[in-house]
Formats: C-alpha cells, sequence, structure tokens
C-alpha cells in the first residue's frame, strides 16, 4: 500500500506540474498577444500617421504593410497559428479602430467648437427727411421721393 499511494502521489505532482506549466504558458502567451496588441495598437495610432506624412504615402498603404508583417512575420515565428494570431492583431489594431472610426462619424456628429456665430444682420429702417417714408437699407437717396438721405438717422428695429 506505501509504494502505491507514493505512486499515486506522484502521479497527482505530476498532473499538478503539467498543470501548472500550461497555465504559467497560457499567461504568458496571453501577456504577450496582450503587449503585442498594445504595441500594435500604439504603431497605428502614433507611428502610422507619422510614417504616412513623412513619407507623403496614404496612411491604408502603412496600415497594409503593417498587416503583411504582422501575418508574415507571424508565420514566420510560428507557422499557421502565428499567421492567424497576425492577422488577429492586425484587425484589433487596425481594423478595429478604424470601424469605430467610421462608426462614430456616421453615428456621432461632431460639433465644431469654436466657430464664430455668423453677426447678426439687424434691419436698419431710415426715415426720409423729406417725405417720411421709413426704407431699409436705403441708398444715398430715398426711394419713395428721391430725396437726398444724407440727414437721416437711422432707427433700429432692434431696439
Ligand atoms: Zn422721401
Amino acid at each position: 500500500m506505501e509504494t502505491v499511494s507514493g505512486w499515486r502521489a506522484f502521479v497527482l505532482l505530476l498532473v499538478a506540474a503539467v498543470l501548472g506549466l500550461i497555465l504559467v504558458l497560457t499567461a504568458i502567451w496571453v501577456f504577450a498577444v496582450l503587449a503585442l496588441l498594445g504595441l500594435c495598437l500604439w504603431f497605428d495610432l502614433v507611428v502610422v500617421p507619422r510614417v504616412a506624412t513623412r513619407l507623403g504615402v496614404d496612411r491604408r498603404l502603412v496600415e497594409a504593410l503593417l498587416g503583411v508583417a504582422l501575418i508574415g512575420g507571424g508565420w514566420w515565428f510560428a507557422g499557421v497559428t502565428g499567421s492567424v494570431i497576425g492577422g488577429l492583431l492586425w484587425l484589433a489594431s487596425v481594423g478595429v479602430p478604424r470601424l469605430s472610426q467610421s462608426w462614430l462619424r456616421s453615428h456621432v456628429r461632431m460639433t465644431v467648437v469654436g466657430r464664430p456665430e455668423p453677426p447678426v444682420h439687424m434691419l436698419e429702417l431710415v426715415p426720409c427727411p423729406v417725405c417720411g417714408v421709413a426704407s431699409a437699407d436705403a441708398g444715398e437717396r430715398c426711394p419713395a421721393c428721391g430725396a437726398a438721405m444724407s440727414g437721416a438717422q437711422p432707427r433700429s428695429l432692434a431696439n
């Protein structure tokens, strides 16, 4: 009985060790993918616009090259699994922000802050000094009698 229980303890220990190893490996993978995702997001939000501006090329070209690099690098690193992870990373870092941006643009109306209000045009009625006909925005002569409007004082309707 002693040997059997010792053998069982060994198997339990082995299973626990394997489970722990799997857990640690999974944690490392999750951490690595999260770190890569953060790196890709930073790359897409900070580096790609600068590179596109500096090279004078379209931002989408740089993003496409980033996707090729991620999928190709994933293939080089871990074959099919790596390229799938690279593609998913590219989707998460480039596709999702782009989609959410276009969604925001179509669903949220942006308000321009700081645009000056157009000046309110106030209608000014100017009474003619000769005939008394009030006219809005009359020139130098009264439209009714043709007298000169030089002495007329404008009266604002706003008051
Ligand atoms: Zn007049």
